[in-house]
């Protein structure tokens, strides 16, 4: 058998029988096979807007050779090595999920619920309920990762092995195929929710045990060597400690921060989320309101402003909602998801500004002080608005520093608040943010039609543990701290691929 890559350019509403008939007649063969191995869609000329299709073709007819990619192998052996992860987030229980393939005695404990309460307490908490520190888009089973925007993109470099396994646990756990070839792949909540259910069933079935509601508190810790840890259901005892705790378990950071673990600073972001109705993002990207087998225009804007700070959007959620992020009662900031059908009315993003500490404070800071300066951030926009609704002006207001011209609709479940915003940033962020707006105006037509929302406190951790590059913290032999919280990797992919990697190491 031969074999053979190809791109091809079709329609955006292309059919299957096309880009067979396609393969057909550029190839001169009739009898073969084929897999996508990428789409993306191309959209530099607007009145020719085309997917260009990477295949490979295998037929009798063909002469070239296919090499298999290279796979992570996960040796088995029976070991008598215990583990604890705490944090089931994509790092956490990736992590326990290829320790437990490799035949360690894996427990799995997740401060949150499982994904189902969790679904009820967000559901319950938007309905008008309580917060529930439990169940909310930060704490509960999957992590972050389970009520987002699902993208599965990254920007860290040479993690493939890592992410073709991520991706194939994925599709085995319910994702759509797609996500293996497409350059922008996207799951939705509506997916995640199913796909952590079924992992941790297939988790559990190969002997890895999960513990809920179950929250590391402390450990215990003797001459680089962590002994046991203290958890909200008691201690327990391992031999390797695995901690994934993201980036919004304040305690959890001041916990280890106490026990010896070693911080630094490192540069984060602050601002809000922007969002537009996605009709205007649609015309400005491509021309047109809709587009044939094409979901939602995507955008990613960068501004080198003159002043402090860069400002960039990230992490956009076509055709998704804005929505109320804490992970602590009485503090309040933003995110974005999107379930998979990505059709929802509203386009948005976080609009943020690059800092560093000592740029916000004028001073040199320690990271609890760091720590510290956030969470009375995002305390400050809960004083401005104590029931959770979201502080928020249009871009038309930010942009003249004044309120000038009325909010427009927008997904947030909760409602907004009308607050001049500018005033609630640090001062120097609010600079930067005006310029990168302004400029993003000149960039996407409609662009100050928009609204500012909110504080987007979370789209990397403002700290990073000192760690070698097993992931082993500087100063201990058996403790890992992995993904986001260890400020190390950030988005659901390069979390995970950083929980498995260090599972390797430790293999
Ligand atoms: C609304 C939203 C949308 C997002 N959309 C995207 C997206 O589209 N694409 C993308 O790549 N990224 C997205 N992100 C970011 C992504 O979710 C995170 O980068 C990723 O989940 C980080 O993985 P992690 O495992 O390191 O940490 P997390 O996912 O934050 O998981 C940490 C887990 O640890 C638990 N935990 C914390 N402390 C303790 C403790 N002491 N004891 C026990 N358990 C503890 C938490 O409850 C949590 O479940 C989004 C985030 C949010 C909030």
């Amino acid at each position: 058998m031969g074999y053979k890559e190809q791109e091809l350019a079709l329609p955006t509403d292309y059919s299957e029988e096309q880009l067979k008939r396609k393969i057909q007649k550029s190839n001169g063969i009739s009898n073969f096979s084929y897999s996508i191995i990428k789409k993306s869609l191309d959209a530099r000329k607007k009145d020719n807007i085309l997917w260009r299709i990477k295949v490979i073709i295998s037929s009798d007819s063909l002469k070239g050779k296919y090499s298999e990619p290279l796979s992570l192998e996960i040796p088995y052996e029976k070991r008598k090595e215990k583990v604890l992860v705490a944090g089931s987030g994509p790092a956490g229980f990736f992590s326990a999920y290829v320790l437990q393939k490799a035949g360690y005695e894996v427990t799995l404990i997740e401060r949150g619920l499982d994904v189902d309460s969790r679904s009820t307490g967000i559901e319950s908490f938007e309905a008008g309920g309580d917060f529930n520190s439990k169940a909310n888009y930060a704490f509960g089973e999957g992590g972050a990762g389970t009520f987002s925007d699902g993208k599965l993109t990254s920007r860290t470099k040479s993690i493939k092995r890592e992410r073709d396994f991520i991706f194939d646990s994925y599709i085995k756990a319910g994702a759509p195929e797609e996500i293996s070839y497409l350059t922008h792949p996207h799951l939705g909540t509506d997916n995640l929710k199913l796909i952590v259910k079924n992992l941790r069933a297939d988790f559990e079935a190969i002997g890895g045990r999960i513990v809920f509601d179950c929250r590391l508190t402390d450990i215990e810790t003797v001459s680089g060597t962590v002994k046991s840890a203290e958890t909200s259901r008691g201690r327990m005892d391992f031999d390797y400690l695995f901690i994934a705790p993201g980036h919004s378990s304040f305690e959890t950071y001041r916990m280890l921060i106490k026990r010896g673990v070693e911080f630094r600073n490192k540069n984060f972001a602050i601002g809000s989320r922007v969002e537009h109705p996605q009709s205007i993002i649609n015309l400005a990207q491509w021309g047109h309101a809709e587009l044939a087998g094409v979901k939602a225009a995507e955008y990613r804007l960068t501004s080198q402003t003159d002043t402090d700070h860069p400002v960039y959007t990230f992490c956009m959620c076509p055709g998704g909602t804005v929505v109320p992020a804490t992970a602590y009662e009485g503090n309040n900031i933003v995110n974005g998801m999107s379930l998979y059908g990505r059709d929802g009315e509203f386009a948005n993003a976080a609009c943020v500004a690059g800092v560093n500490i000592e740029q916000l404070t004028g001073h040199e800071s320690s990271p609890l002080e760091t720590l510290d300066w956030l969470e009375a951030l995002e305390r400050a926009f809960f004083g401005i608005s104590p029931d959770y609704k979201a502080p928020a002006v249009s871009i038309k207001s930010f942009l003249a520093q004044e309120i000038t011209s009325p909010l427009g609709k927008s997904s947030f479940p909760l409602g907004l608040t009308e607050y001049p915003i500018w005033e609630a940033l640090p001062p120097s962020v609010s600079r930067a943010m005006r310029h990168g707006l302004q400029d993003f105006s000149r960039k996407i037509k409609g662009w100050d039609t928009g609204i500012i929302i909110g504080l987007e406190s979370k789209t990397s951790a403002p700290v990073q543990v000192l760690r070698d590059e097993t992931g082993l913290a500087d100063g201990f032999d058996n403790l890992f701290i992995v993904g986001e919280g260890s400020g190390w990797a950030g988005g659901i992919i390069s979390s995970a691929a950083d929980g498995i990697r260090s599972a390797m190491s430790l293999i």
